[in-house]
């Protein structure tokens, strides 16, 4: 069975606090393989890097990212810069721990101040550049500022998720050796523009997410309190085949190898436990 990997799921969002291990559960029957959990603000790093360990027991390739989500700066305070720089230096120790995120630039939401998330958002990246690690971004309406704010430093890549740009500024992120994440939009019929990218990206640019619990796709939008989960990614990455008329687990291969590629850090936390499992005794 080709690998599967959720790169972009909100596992510790207390929207799973009441079922979190069925939600864990279901998704390594459903033949998830690991997930990767951005966190989103300071007070939340430990829990995330205890959770990722959890969640392991069943998806052994679960990993975590940790960085201030700009829809979380207008609670940040500047000292919460240091807690990030002294928890990734930690973290560096933790073969689990792959990269920065989830940060980025959201110019949707109308009460977030351009300046005061771009102050975070450049912080950050300088800490992904001067720890040589890929960042998960947020891009909401920002595609151009993040190009450049990438374009003026020595960055390795990593991954725009939820993207929901042009194809030229898919282009650009693949330059710089990011890749772009779809899950639920996709799923969703009228959702054409990224449909559309979807089919015409090289696959090779591509990397599947659920960003559970947000983002439900399309057979789980009509639900009272729609939910997105982990569980989901199988069938998120039949859609994907489907719109790229290719094979299920050839679309599951190429985006895992496309994830691992971008975040070095995560391909080598699964080599290291395949040849423990494959070694001869
Ligand atoms: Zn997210």
């Amino acid at each position: 069975m080709a690998m599967c990997l959720d790169t972009h799921c909100h596992l510790d969002a207390p929207e799973f606090d009441l079922d979190r291990d069925e939600i864990i559960e279901r998704a390594s029957l459903a033949g998830v393989s690991g997930v990767l959990i951005p966190a989103v603000r300071a007070k939340d790093f430990l829990s995330v890097q205890d959770l990722a360990h959890h969640a392991a027991l069943k998806m052994p390739a679960t990993c975590y990212t940790l960085g201030i989500h700009p829809i979380y700066t207008p609670e940040a305070k500047e000292s919460d810069l240091d807690i990030l720089r002294v928890a990734v230096t930690k973290a560096l120790d933790d073969p689990r721990f792959v990269g920065i995120g989830e940060i980025g630039l959201d110019y949707f939401l109308p009460e977030l101040d351009p300046h005061h998330q771009s102050y975070f958002f450049e912080a950050q990246l300088d800490l992904a550049q001067e720890f040589n690690l890929p960042v998960i971004l947020h891009v909401r309406r920002s595609q151009d500022a993040i190009i450049k704010a990438l374009k003026s430093r020595k960055l390795s890549g990593g991954i725009a998720h939820a993207f929901n740009g042009s194809f030229q500024q898919a282009e650009n992120f693949m330059k710089l050796n990011f890749v772009m994440g779809f899950g639920g939009a996709m799923t969703h019929d009228r959702a054409l523009q990224i449909r559309r990218l979807a089919k015409d990206l090289p696959i090779e640019s591509i990397v599947l997410e659920t960003d559970a619990p947000d983002i439900p796709p399309m057979w789980l939008a009509h639900a009272e309190h729609p939910r997105n989960a982990p569980g989901e990614l199988p069938q998120i990455s039949s859609v994907l085949a489907d719109i790229r008329s290719d094979l299920v687990s050839r679309t599951q291969h190429m985006c895992s190898q496309n994830a691992l590629r971008v975040i070095p850090r995560w391909n080598q936390l699964i080599q290291n436990s395949s040849s423990k499992v494959t070694q001869p005794h």
